[in-house]
């Protein structure tokens, strides 16, 4: 029997943006479409990603949107060729939701928010006969090879003629994606690369009368070195260590050098905008009765929290010391022990390896079985390069899962 015998049964584990994704693509190629997902409704970390303002892709050069997948661009650039940025954004303005690009090239929907976004997309799926299925935990196979949910009502088992499984990856775990998928399929002997936090921040060894005075302090208009890697932005003092937009884009390079050498030294400059030459005058400069701390705030502006951090580094003697000081207000040595856990990281690095799947991501030893989002071993910057990969592979999943059912049994 072929499978265009009956209207074959797509199951989509995960309601996130690739299995939406995944979903339209199916239902618009006239399979049936059944989205479980275990959590009481779909799409929370999409909803959380519109908390800060929602960026959903960047308006770059398309070479350099690529260079953002680092090592995993040869296999992200396939998927993004298929669904690249600006079929992205004609797909929400098709869906009524208008865009715009920010100064920085990052895209955005006009009102900043995903909920208009994710409730205007569930109505048209719905229209478009997509079936969900809430409170579903997926828990793997049976002997049979029915797929198995845990539900309020208890276990139910269903078949499907092909499933994508867009399972997330392990970060936020309060907002449905934890994880646990990955002893499921190791099980079967898929390879899967460890979860590991992705655009995170870092535990630092905070005096604590730093930590008391300083935790929720931002450090505005500072630049993060690591390596060869320079930028300007801002983060923040917590409790734990540091962490915010500037630390996140140098996250997984610290976090690589942090597993190889047990830490990593960050430099942050606390006057970007400043040559060396110009603090060393400053700092040099006599301040006669005064205080360093009322010379450093009159002649250089530094007080509060990037004052304090002087100290963090610095003993009274070696703040003494003009020259040294100077380079280390350029350059203060921010030793970052380990990061901070995949629970609170943005995102996940990490996941089901490329050579497990197929060019239509397809898992090569479960036939049938596609794989699409944030679960795939591949990570990015914030920037709106997640959100871009995860709906460009959850199109290519659909498109290959109709492509596969087209084939004889
Ligand atoms: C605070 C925050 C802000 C962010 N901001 C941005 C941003 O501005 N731009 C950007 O590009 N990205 C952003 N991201 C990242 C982005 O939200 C994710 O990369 C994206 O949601 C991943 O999509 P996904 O479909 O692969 O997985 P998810 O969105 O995680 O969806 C996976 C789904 O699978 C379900 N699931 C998991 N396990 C099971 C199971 N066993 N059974 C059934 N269902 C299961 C979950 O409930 C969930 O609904 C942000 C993330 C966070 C946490």
């Amino acid at each position: 029997m072929s499978r265009q015998q009956h209207n074959p049964i797509v199951a989509v584990i995960g309601g996130g943006p690739a299995g939406l994704m995944a979903a339209e693509v199916l239902a618009q190629g006239g399979v049936r479409v059944e989205v479980y997902d275990a959590m009481p409704s779909v799409g929370r970390k999409f909803l959380m990603a519109g908390k800060g303002g929602m960026n959903i892709t960047h308006a770059e050069a398309f070479d350099d949107f690529l260079s953002r997948y680092g090592t995993r661009r040869e296999h992200i650039e396939p998927l993004l060729r298929a669904f690249p940025p600006d079929a992205l954004r004609e797909w929400l303005h098709g869906l009524g939701i208008a865009t715009f690009v920010g100064t920085s090239g990052r895209v955005f929907p006009s009102d900043m928010k995903a909920a208009p976004l994710l409730r205007a997309w569930l109505h048209r799926l719905r229209e478009h006969g997509v079936h969900f299925h809430v409170r579903h935990r997926w828990g793997g196979w049976n002997e049979s090879g029915a797929l198995r949910f845990a539900t309020p009502e208890g276990e139910r088992t269903v078949s499907a003629d092909a499933v994508v499984l867009a399972l997330g990856g392990g970060s936020w775990p309060q907002l449905g994606s934890d994880g646990a998928w990955v002893s499921l399929l190791a099980q079967r002997n898929i390879d899967i690369a460890p979860l590991r936090p992705a655009n995170c921040g870092f535990d630092v060894q905070w005096s604590t009368h730093f930590r008391e005075r300083f935790v929720g302090e931002p450090l505005k208009s500072v630049a993060a070195a690591f390596g060869d890697v320079r930028k300007q932005g801002e983060c923040v003092i917590t409790e734990h260590g540091i962490e915010g937009g500037l630390i996140y884009a140098l996250s997984a390079a610290l976090r690589d050098e942090i597993e190889h050498s047990g830490s990593a030294t960050l430099q942050l400059d606390l006057l970007p905008d400043w040559p060396l030459q110009r603090v060393q005058n400053e700092v040099s400069h006599p301040r006669g009765s005064r205080s360093l701390s009322s010379h450093l705030q009159s002649r250089l502006g530094l007080q509060g929290v990037k004052a304090n951090l002087l100290r963090e580094v610095l003993n009274a003697e070696q703040m003494r010391d003009p020259d040294l000081l100077a380079h280390t207000i350029k350059a203060v040595p921010l030793r970052l022990n380990a990061p901070r856990p995949l629970r609170e990281a943005i995102s996940t690095a990490g996941g089901v390896a490329f050579e497990a799947l197929d060019e239509k991501l397809m898992l090569k030893k479960m036939p049938g079985v596609f794989c699409a989002g944030e679960m795939l071993d591949w990570e990015a910057p914030t920037g709106g390069y997640l959100l871009s990969a995860c709906f460009a592979s959850g199109r290519v999943a659909g498109s290959g899962v109709l492509d596969s059912l087209q084939q004889p049994r």
